[in-house]
């Protein structure tokens, strides 16, 4: 009788988690904390307990990007990640530095940016995603695409949506002959005559068509269009500098 009820307690502070790991740290002696963007709570995260010592059976499951299906038991403070499955090891990813380059700068900001617990199945599902897309790409460039068009779907999440419809002096469609820019600080595209502020920057005709792909594709779709190295740094440069003012 006394063994059910404790099993019954132990389980209630027992939570399972389909998650993406997103980095981890060092602590005490033998210990990690680890991030993960979870399906059911969003940002999670856990403590592994000896997962530094050679006989830890979690170690090898929970490596940055990775998808694992995960068991944190509560009680006070942090929780505890009693077991670990991987489910989606993306092999490909982590042999590449770039692409691993490329995923920590966005991990890295969803763990400061975000709090624990704020469920967020979009999110969720497009970090998926980004991770499904990079693992197939071998050009650079289609690599920026994708990781491109996820900050701004990601930054569109967080309520910062840029407004990508011409101006009104535009007559409903973007013109090849005008030259166009992104402002950075009302988050729009602008014509000659719309761009006063200083905080303008060029934005060619083929750029313009990446941003709007970036609010109406897949990260996939995105990636698979045809983009030169002066479209993908000019956009970088204008997403970087969205980022900074926004963030
Ligand atoms: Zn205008």
């Amino acid at each position: 009788m006394l063994a059910q009820i404790e099993l019954r307690t132990y389980n209630e502070g027992m939570n399972k988690y389909n998650a993406v790991v997103i980095g981890s740290v060092n602590a005490g002696e033998a210990d990690r904390l680890y991030y993960f963007f979870t399906e059911e709570s969003g940002l999670v995260a856990a403590f592994a307990k000896g997962i530094r010592k050679p006989s830890s059976k979690l170690a090898g499951h929970l490596d940055t990007g990775n998808i694992c299906e995960i068991y944190i038991a509560r009680s006070k403070g942090k929780g505890q990640i009693t077991q670990a499955t991987e489910i989606k090891n993306y092999s490909r990813l982590k042999k590449n530095w770039r692409k691993l380059f490329l995923l920590n700068q966005i991990f890295s900001f969803i763990r400061k940016k975000f709090s624990e617990g704020e469920k967020d199945l979009t999110l969720f599902n497009l970090i998926v995603e980004l991770l499904d897309v990079v693992e197939e790409i071998d050009k650079i460039n289609k690599l920026r695409i994708a990781v491109l068009s996820f900050w701004w779907k990601l930054m569109a999440q967080m309520g910062h949506r840029p407004l990508i419809s011409p101006c009104e002096h535009s007559k409903g469609r973007f013109d090849k002959k005008k030259q166009y820019f992104f402002d950075i600080a009302n988050g729009k595209i602008v014509c000659e005559r719309c761009a006063k502020s200083n905080n303008c920057l060029l934005l060619e005709i083929n750029q313009v068509k990446f941003m709007r792909i970036f609010f109406t594709s897949s990260i996939s779709v995105a990636a698979k269009i045809k983009s030169s190295e002066k479209d993908v740094t000019a956009l970088e440069v204008i997403k970087e500098n969205f980022l900074k003012y926004n963030f």
